[in-house]
C-alpha cells in the first residue's frame, strides 16, 4: 500500500504524453496554447481615432485660428487626401486618422460656426485621442506565449489580430466501464438485492465539466469473460475508468481482469479513506483507473487522481487548492489520509457529517474536499488544512 503523494507521483509519471492539436479558435476556448501565436498584423491596422470628433495637425494649428473643416471618414472609410495648416476633418470612434493628421478633438469640446470649429479644450496635446497603428500588436511579434490558458476574450483578442487556428494540448479520449451484477438503471425495478446505477452519470457529469465527453460507457456484470471482453474493447482509449470489483471480495475480478488484458500494474492500494483500494496501471500508452465502487469513493479518486492524469494531457489546472484553517475539532480513526466533504468559506472550513463512502448525500452538498494528513489523528479547531475545490 503506497501513500497519497506516492500514488499522485507514479500517475503524473505515467500520464505525461500530451498531444498537440490544431483547433479552430472557438474550439480552442479553455484550453492551453501549445505554440507562441505571432501577430499577422499590426493592430490597430492604421492611426485610429478613439473619439467621435475632428482630426487634424496639432503642430499645424496657429492655436489662434478656427479650423477649416474639408470632410468626414466614417469608420471602415478610406481617405486618400492629405491636411493642409489650420484644417480638420470629421472622424467617429474607429475612423482612420489621415495622413497629415495626429490628434482629435472631442466633439463636445468644439464650437460650431459654420465649415469651421473652435477648438474648447485647452487640456489638449499632441496624439490625443488616437490609437497608434500596432499599438497593441505589431506584424510578426509575439501576441499570446505557449502555455497560455485561452479564455474567451483570449481568443477574442486572437481573431482581432487575424489568427483563425491555433495548436493547444489536446484533451485525452476516455471510456468508462461500470462493474456490478446488483446495479439498475434508473427507471428499471430494483428489487431483489438491487440498486439504483450512479457511478456512471456522476463521472460523465465531471468529465464534460471538463469539456471531455467519454468515448463509450458500458456495464457489465461481475463476470471474467464480460469485464475482459469490456476492457480489451476499450484499452483504445487515453485513460480507462473502470468503477467496481478492484477490492477483495470474491467477485472483486478487475485487477485480475485487467493483468490478463496485458495491463501492467504500477500500484493497486493508497493510504486513503475513501478509495483504499483503488487501482492504477498502465497499457502501452494507457492508462487504467480502477475505482472502488462505493459512490463517494469514485468521485473523491476522480477529483483527486483522475483529474491529475488530465492535468498531464492538457496542462490545465481544474480545481483550485486553498489552504483554510478547520471550523471544527475532527478526530481520524485510521493513520490513513482521509479526504473529507466539506464546506468552505472564505475564512474556514466545515466538515460536513455524513462521510462514509456509501453516502453521496453530504457530498452532494459539499464544495470541497478537506486532506488530512496520514500520520496525524486528531485535528483541533484553527488547524489549517489543504482544500480541494470542487464547485
Ligand atoms: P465494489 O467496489 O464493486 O465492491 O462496490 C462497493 C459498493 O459500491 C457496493 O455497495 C456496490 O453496490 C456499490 N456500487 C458499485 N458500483 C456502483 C455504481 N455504479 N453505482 C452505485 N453503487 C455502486
Ligand atoms: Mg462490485
Amino acid at each position: 500500500m503506497i501513500s497519497v503523494e506516492e500514488a499522485r507521483k507514479l500517475i503524473v509519471k505515467h500520464s505525461n504524453v500530451s498531444r498537440v492539436i490544431s483547433l479552430p479558435l472557438l474550439q480552442a476556448n479553455g484550453s492551453i496554447l501549445a505554440q507562441d501565436v505571432f501577430s499577422k498584423i499590426d493592430t490597430p491596422p492604421f492611426n485610429q481615432s478613439a473619439m467621435d470628433g475632428y482630426a487634424f495637425s496639432y503642430a499645424n494649428w496657429d492655436k489662434k485660428s478656427a479650423l477649416n473643416v474639408v470632410g468626414q471618414i466614417q469608420a471602415g472609410n478610406f481617405y486618400s487626401g492629405c491636411l493642409s495648416a489650420n484644417e480638420a476633418i470629421r472622424v467617429f470612434t474607429g475612423s482612420l486618422v489621415p495622413d497629415g493628421t495626429d490628434t482629435v478633438v472631442m466633439q463636445e469640446k468644439i464650437r460650431k460656426d459654420g465649415n469651421a470649429i473652435h477648438i474648447l479644450d485647452d487640456q489638449l496635446f499632441t496624439g490625443n485621442n488616437v490609437r497608434l497603428q500596432g499599438s497593441q500588436t505589431k506584424k510578426g511579434a509575439i501576441a499570446l506565449v505557449k502555455g497560455q490558458l485561452l479564455t474567451p476574450v483570449g481568443v477574442s483578442f486572437l481573431a482581432g489580430i487575424g489568427i483563425r487556428e491555433v495548436e493547444v494540448y489536446a484533451k485525452p479520449t476516455v471510456s468508462i466501464i461500470i462493474t456490478g451484477k446488483e446495479l439498475v438503471q434508473a427507471g428499471g425495478n430494483i428489487s431483489d438485492g438491487k440498486i439504483f446505477e450512479s457511478n456512471s452519470i456522476g463521472l460523465v457529469a465531471a468529465l464534460h465539466q471538463l469539456g471531455i465527453s467519454p468515448e463509450s460507457v458500458e456495464w457489465v456484470d461481475d463476470d471474467v469473460a464480460e469485464i475482459e471482453e469490456a476492457i480489451a474493447k476499450q484499452l483504445s482509449s487515453d485513460i480507462l475508468i473502470i468503477t467496481g470489483g478492484v477490492s477483495v471480495g470474491d467477485y472483486d475480478l478487475v485487477p485480475a481482469s485487467l493483468e490478463k488484458c496485458g495491463v501492467e500494474k504500477v500500484f493497486h492500494k493508497i493510504k486513503q479513506k475513501p478509495g483504499k483500494p483503488m487501482f492504477f496501471g498502465t497499457h502501452n500508452q494507457k492508462i487504467v483507473f480502477g475505482l472502488p465502487g462505493n459512490p463517494a469513493s469514485v468521485m473523491s479518486c476522480f477529483y483527486n487522481y483522475v483529474l491529475l492524469a488530465i492535468s498531464s494531457f492538457t496542462r490545465k489546472n481544474y480545481l483550485k487548492t486553498l489552504l483554510l484553517p478547520l471550523a471544527n475539532d475532527y478526530f481520524k480513526k485510521a493513520n490513513l489520509t482521509f479526504f473529507l466533504k466539506g464546506i468552505a468559506s472564505e475564512h474556514e472550513v466545515s466538515v460536513l457529517d455524513g462521510q462514509e463512502s456509501y453516502l453521496l448525500n453530504s457530498f452532494a452538498v459539499a464544495n470541497c474536499l478537506l486532506e488530512l494528513e496520514a500520520e496525524k489523528l486528531d485535528f483541533k479547531k484553527g488547524t489549517v488544512v489543504k482544500v480541494l475545490m470542487i464547485a
